[in-house]
């Protein structure tokens, strides 16, 4: 898949759940919107493998059997297929569980780590803020925020590693977001993207050939992104902070604005699904 020379990312989506069109877009109806669970393989030279988020797994419906976890499954009902969960497309692939060195974790909502289980000896890499939630948050607290426990592995606290601290540049950009370089991924940038959910990270891949801004859940969809519509109010319930998410979107599109060439992709939009069939 990869030149031995560089970083390629290629996407894939491990599941979906269903809600109505109405909770992305106020202005629509009652009709279903699909929300796929899109993360990223990225093969690093000399280094080896690493996930961008996981999507979902059959983990989530152990997870979710039980109140309060069950809420979750009720306000998200989930479709998987057993060869849809990222280690199984992985192992199509030829890779093995074990061969992945990293998992970076965008934030802690099951549709984004109900694999991290199925990759008992990757390091999970996180922002200490949404890390720290995970550990504050107990019982119905935690599902509201999105945080199913039984998706965290019990000896993730051997496994994390915080972007902070890995990060050897660290800075505000242009337009206010904080950027984390991590020198072991070239031509990789980590954003913190806050609003959605307490510390939530996307990247910007940026090379000769791609200028990609994966910005996970900092929007639903590309189209209500560009247009500044908001979600439905009711999605406040578990949202971090409403100001925030206005606040980072208005910084996204100042940089889409000052860089026509940017391509930002959302974890769930259907577009970004016509990602998954390159690799950049
Ligand atoms: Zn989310």
């Amino acid at each position: 898949m990869a030149s031995q020379s560089k970083v390629t990312i290629s996407f894939f989506a491990s599941g979906f759940c269903e809600a109505h069109e109405k909770v992305v877009n106020p202005k629509k109806g009652f009709g279903k919107i699909s929300f796929y669970a899109v993360w990223a393989l990225i093969e690093v030279p000399n280094l080896g493998y690493m996930l961008f988020d996981t999507g979902y797994s059959h983990h989530f419906e152990k997870a979710t059997q039980r109140f309060p976890g069950k809420l979750y499954r009720i306000a998200t009902p989930v479709k998987l297929k057993t060869e849809e969960s990222a280690v199984e497309i992985l192992k199509r692939k030829g890779i093995h569980h074990t061969e992945i060195k990293y998992i970076l974790v965008s934030h802690f909502h099951a549709d984004h780590i109900a694999g991290l289980k199925d990759f008992p000896s990757a390091k999970i890499i996180c922002s200490k803020v949404a890390f720290l939630q995970t550990q504050q948050l107990q019982g119905i607290k935690a599902v509201l925020k999105g945080i199913l426990h039984q998706l965290i592995p019990e000896d993730i606290l051997q496994r994390i590693n915080f972007i902070e601290d890995l990060s050897e540049e660290t800075h505000q950009n242009n337009y206010g977001l904080t950027e984390y370089k991590w020198n072991l991924i070239p031509n990789l940038k980590f954003l913190l993207l806050p609003g959605h959910a307490k510390g939530m990270l996307g990247f910007h891949f940026a090379n000769e050939y791609t200028n990609l801004l994966f910005a996970t859940d900092a929007a639903w969809d590309t189209d209500c992104f560009n247009k500044g519509i908001m979600p439905l109010k009711i999605v406040k319930i578990f949202i971090d902070s409403w100001d925030e998410l206005n606040d980072t979107s208005e910084k996204l599109k100042a940089m889409k604005n000052d860089s026509p060439s940017l391509e930002i992709a959302f974890t769930h939009c259907p577009k970004t699904l016509q990602l998954i069939t390159h690799a950049f």
